[in-house]
């Protein structure tokens, strides 16, 4: 196989394939499963919160083993001023939304397994909703029969981290606060707007976020920054200028790593929702992972890198759901300040480049 041209060709095909978190994957998984005809292959499907059809696929063969890991998902596509879609290729840089986060290092994955002799056991965990809610990686840990009987030593998760491996990362909590006014022409004097009620609440909620700024409480000097965010999207639902709010709304994502206890931070968030008189939900992801700098997987992910220390990261990952199965290492090609941005581009010798390293990673796992 010549791995550089398949990466290429992969990548390029998957960036084709719009999967932004909004719409239908399963072109997306269709085209990944005709790569995969000498695995096993279970694919479950789910239904996301908007109703849209999504699909997950775990593959294997053999068991015990080494599994990958990569997201089928992308963002919106905000400020792209060119086609998003069109898998363009300059030299030997691939230009699209996902190819950096993470189509591309999707590519590296499937070629590693695919190259592997069948002797070596390999998994691969290829999930939807990462951008969103996790719920793919969730249904996988929860649900997958085949993941359960290939029962993996180790995941690596190939997210764009330069191929330096992540040892932990935070999860987040999404906290959404609605206030309720009472709707009528703001002329009558007889409506009630909701931003009054809301208002108070963002104060204390600012008082919060400068807390989370200065108290060393609820940092974590292992994390750059050391501080969790905390930020707010405040929202009217359209409200017209002459008419009371009648719902007023925040939604307020805050991350916290392993070694921090969010309950202080959560009881902040519903003692000042419950004096300001608002309604509070929250939706939470898996604990945050981390392994020491010493566990084996991330001893063994350095190793491949001539000995590059391990990192801990700010972002989340799949890792929080799959950390049910076995031990996660976030290691893959790419740059991550690449993702997210209306110029998102990959190095195609970068993705190449990963493809021999986890070869030998899931030849040694197997051996050990
Ligand atoms: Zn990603």
């Amino acid at each position: 196989m010549d791995t550089h041209a398949f990466v290429a060709r992969l990548a390029q095909d998957l960036v084709r394939i719009d999967s932004r978190s909004s719409v239908s994957n399963l072109p997306l998984a269709d085209r990944l499963y005709t790569e995969l005809p000498d695995f096993e292959v279970e694919r479950l499907e789910y239904k996301d919160p908007n109703g849209v059809n999504k699909s997950v696929l775990v593959a294997a063969r053999g068991s015990f083993g080494l599994a990958f890991s990569g997201h089928m998902d992308t963002v919106p596509e905000t400020g792209w001023t060119t086609d998003p879609w069109s898998g363009r290729v300059e030299e030997d840089t691939l230009f699209g939304l996902g190819s950096t986060d993470m189509k591309g290092p999707v590519a590296s994955i499937v070629a590693a397994a695919i190259a592997l002799p069948a002797s070596v056991p390999v998994a691969l965990l290829l999930t939807s909703d990462e951008e969103t809610t996790k719920q793919g990686a969730r249904l996988i840990a929860r649900s997958s029969e085949l993941a359960r009987r290939f029962a993996p030593k180790g995941i690596v998760i190939a997210e764009p981290t330069g191929m330096v491996p992540v040892r932990g990362h935070r999860s987040h909590i999404e906290f959404t606060a609605v206030a309720t006014g009472l709707q009528a022409h703001s002329s009558t004097g007889q409506g009630r707007n909701a931003n009054w009620a809301l208002i108070p609440f963002m104060a204390d909620m600012q008082r919060l976020f400068e807390r989370l700024r200065t108290d060393p409480a609820l940092q974590d000097p292992a994390y750059d920054p050391p501080f969790s965010d905390f930020n707010p999207v405040i929202d009217n639902h359209g409200t017209a200028v002459n008419v009371t709010v009648p719902k007023a709304s925040v939604r307020i994502k805050y991350r916290y790593s392993a070694n921090v206890d969010p309950a202080p931070v959560i009881a902040a968030v519903h003692e000042a929702a419950a004096k300001h008189g608002l309604e509070v939900s929250e939706t939470r992801e898996g604990a945050p992972p981390e392994l020491p700098a010493d566990h084996p997987l991330i001893a063994l992910a350095s190793s491949m890198v001539g000995g590059a220390a391990p990192r801990t990261a700010p972002f989340g990952t799949d890792a929080s759901e799959l950390q049910a199965l076995a031990p996660c290492v976030i290691f893959g090609p790419g740059d991550v300040a690449e993702a997210h941005k209306p110029t998102e581009k990959v190095s195609l010798s970068e993705l190449a480049g990963a493809v021999p390293v986890f070869v030998r990673m899931a030849t040694q796992v197997a051996g050990g």
